[in-house]
């Protein structure tokens, strides 16, 4: 069980982290949600102990990151952001240097990595910087497990992964999570929350907001609408306009848009795009998603700030 509290930290005058608190239970597959720079890196790094916080506590199993590091680093299995294998090292020799630093080999712990070495077995021989990406992370992965960590971090994973690959990652986590290994992983991708027990969604080094997925959307008030028509650049310029709109942001092919006080203007935002150059504009009301939520929290953020 995880307790992070209070935690702060600060790289001169950037406030990477403040104040962030935080629970994962045993067995959990919890999300850290959000977009570069808000601070998940140092959140992590300073969870497993290679970055101390300016204030506040962690423990991890009654373990403290700055007091016990030696028995947290044998009790996480880490994977960092950016890719840390030995590149001109193959496949099977990385493996085996870092089983070797723990003291143990492949073979005692085939069970657990199974799943994911045997789809890279195959290229064993090959020289691990010249994996594809969805390899590298199988790779990467195969070696934070390979000492059999009770509590494994993950730090944006499937960033730069191809679609398919990043699937299939989720899929094994899922299953370490029913071999009873605890997992905290990073995410700028708001679709993957849905994919974790509970999430944290995480801006500028704060905490927004902490609950399963399901409930983050939930949270979300008031009335979402999708807007399309036209030239998306002008569509949102002019929306921005109309003066009881909320927000507005692109989501894919449409803008997604709230009105003020949560609000449905869209008869009247409706006639003023028609006469301001949309006249094919559509208007409808959608169901909101966890990045609504999230763009909505951040608005609630900048105008208590
Ligand atoms: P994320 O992982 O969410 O992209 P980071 O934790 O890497 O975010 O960064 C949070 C903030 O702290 C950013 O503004 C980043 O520029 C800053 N930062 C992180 N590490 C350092 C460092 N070693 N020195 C100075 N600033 C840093």
């Amino acid at each position: 069980m995880i307790n992070v509290k209070n935690i702060s930290k600060s790289f001169g005058n950037v406030s990477a982290l403040h104040n962030v608190s935080f629970e994962v239970d045993e067995g959990e597959l919890f999300g850290v949600i959000g977009p570069d720079g808000a601070g998940k890196s140092t959140l992590f790094r300073i969870i497993i102990s290679l970055l101390l916080p300016d204030a506040g506590t962690i423990s991890l199993w009654g373990k403290s990151p700055v007091t016990d590091y030696r028995d947290i680093r044998r009790m996480v299995g880490y994977m960092p952001g950016r890719f840390s294998l030995y590149e001109d090292l193959s496949v099977e020799e990385n493996i085996n240097f870092f089983a070797a630093v723990f003291g143990t080999t492949l073979q005692e712990n085939y069970e657990l990595v199974k799943d994911i070495y045997q789809q890279i077995e195959p290229f064993k021989k090959r020289p691990a910087g010249k994996l594809s990406g969805g390899m590298k992370q199988k790779l990467a992965l195969s070696c934070a497990l390979i000492h059999k960590p009770r509590f494994l971090v993950l730090d944006e994973p499937t960033t730069g992964v191809d679609a398919i690959s990043r699937s299939e990652f989720w899929e094994m986590l899922q299953k370490l999570t029913g071999a009873g290994i605890t997992i905290l992983v990073s995410t700028p991708y708001m679709d993957e929350a849905s994919l974790c027990n509970r999430v944290a969604l995480i801006q500028k080094g704060e905490i927004l907001d902490v609950a399963s997925p399901r409930q983050i959307v939930e949270g979300f008030k008031g009335l979402l609408f999708g807007v399309s028509g036209g030239n998306m650049y002008h569509l949102i310029r002019q929306c921005r306009t109309f003066e009881k709109v909320a927000s507005v942001y692109p989501f894919g092919e449409e803008l997604h848009l709230t009105f003020q006080d949560g609000y449905d203007y869209s008869s009247e935002l409706s006639d003023y795009l028609k006469k301001n150059g949309h006249p094919d504009a559509i208007i409808k009301r959608i169901n909101p998603n966890i990045e609504d939520r999230f763009m909505a929290l951040m608005h609630t953020e900048q105008d208590t700030s």
